[in-house]
């Protein structure tokens, strides 16, 4: 099989399973427990957080650890929006842009439900790209904070996140980025990125699902949306992952080590990709930005398909793949990215996300593409046959 779909997750990591592993068996004390157990747990969050910190450019108190990517997302928007309304009450909108994930989207649209907010929604031009003029033009004296991710997890585009959030503060509004897809891609460090805050989920670079940190800056105020003991510095209760916390260290530092070699390697695979894949179905359609991309994601539109019919012909031939984001799977309705960058609903249906991980070869990329001219034909075929 080749796995063409890390945008969706990623196997564990060997050195990250052994980094855990200690921490899952013989070590495996409550880090807030006054016994050796407890303290030895302690420390190796404390070691974790040192990790994380170092990978991001920030200090250890800013990092909060969380069960993923969703979570690190829910606690950003909310928790940043809430507490400056709490702070200053005219301050009831937040911005997003129209790509992104659920996590950012859904969070927001809670603070417009119950908690009187406006949701103001920047718009993507036809390469998923936001343009500091486009943001510009949303911020508002009320607008409480920016959310705009780092990489879209169906098209890969990457956003130019400095200029945004530069643009941001320059109104004094925070900006918090969703990093989940730029991470292990990308680089991380919150000083050179100016954000405020940011979310990383551990499965999408070699570390397991339910883990995952936000980054907030130490002068950002956050009010927790999950109350209990107070762990974290009251920013997140519950009792901590601590080999999660270890396995996304592990994960972080291994991807900031190997990420320049591995992006320059994975992006020019990618590119041979995209032309064999344009050469061998010439009226496909590459979404998203030809340039500003993630070196992991290539994405099309087979005109004349259904994306589910050549998901299927495509895993007959061996290859594993997705027709967009995994949560979005299973729906009927065009994938709202798609639409955001102006594709038609008929054409949206007909999407293909094909994402890597580092161990991508030449020859996994060789295959997929021969299988993805194969699979478009007898798709197409079947649909002439139907028409007949
Ligand atoms: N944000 C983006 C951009 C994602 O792609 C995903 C996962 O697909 C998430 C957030 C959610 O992360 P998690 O699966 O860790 O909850």
């Amino acid at each position: 099989m080749i796995f063409l779909d890390a945008a969706a997750t990623t196997p564990v990591r060997r050195e990250v399973l052994d980094a855990m592993w200690p921490y899952l068996t013989g070590g495996f004390g409550n880090p807030s427990s006054h016994h050796t157990l407890g303290e030895s747990a302690a420390s190796a969050l404390a070691g974790a957080r040192s990790a994380v910190a170092g990978a991001l450019g920030c200090r250890q108190g800013e990092i909060v650890f969380t069960s993923g990517g969703t979570e690190a997302d829910n606690l950003a928007v909310k928790g940043i929006a809430l507490a400056r309304q709490a702070a200053n009450p005219q301050l009831d909108r937040v911005v997003i842009s129209a790509v992104e994930h659920p996590a950012v989207e859904e969070s927001a649209r809670y603070l417009e439900r119950f908690h009187g907010f406006t949701v103001d929604v920047v718009p993507v031009d036809a390469a998923g790209l936001v343009t500091p003029a486009a943001l510009a033009g949303v911020l508002r004296p009320e607008t409480a904070l920016v959310s705009i991710m780092y990489a879209n997890n169906e098209v890969g585009t990457v956003q130019p996140i400095a200029a945004l959030a530069e643009l941001a503060h320059a109104q004094g509004i925070p900006f918090h980025t969703d990093a989940v897809q730029a991470a292990g891609w990308l680089p991380l460090d919150t000083r050179e990125l100016g954000v405020d805050a940011m979310s990383i989920s551990g499965h999408k670079l070699g570390a397991p699902k339910g883990c995952g940190l936000l980054f907030v800056r130490s002068r950002t105020r956050l009010e927790p949306v999950i109350h209990g003991g107070g762990q974290e510095r009251g920013r997140r209760s519950g009792t901590e992952n601590v080999a999660g916390a270890v396995g996304l260290a592990t994960a972080l530092t291994m991807a900031r080590d190997g990420q320049a070699e591995q992006q320059d390697r994975v992006a020019a695979l990618r590119d041979g990709f995209i032309h064999q894949v344009l050469a061998g179905v010439p009226d496909a359609v590459l979404t998203g930005h030809p340039i500003h991309r993630l070196p992991s994601v290539a994405s099309f539109c087979f005109p004349g398909t259904s994306g589910e019919s050549v998901l299927l012909e495509l895993e007959r031939r061996g290859v594993v793949c997705s027709s967009g984001s995994a949560c979005a799977a299973g729906s009927d309705a065009p994938s709202p990215v798609l639409t955001a960058l102006g594709i038609s609903a008929e054409v949206a249906q007909t999407a293909v996300r094909f994402s890597f991980d580092a161990a991508v070869t030449q020859e996994d990329l060789d295959a997929a593409a021969a299988a993805v001219q194969a699979a478009v034909a007898a798709v197409k075929n079947l649909g002439a046959g139907h028409g007949r």
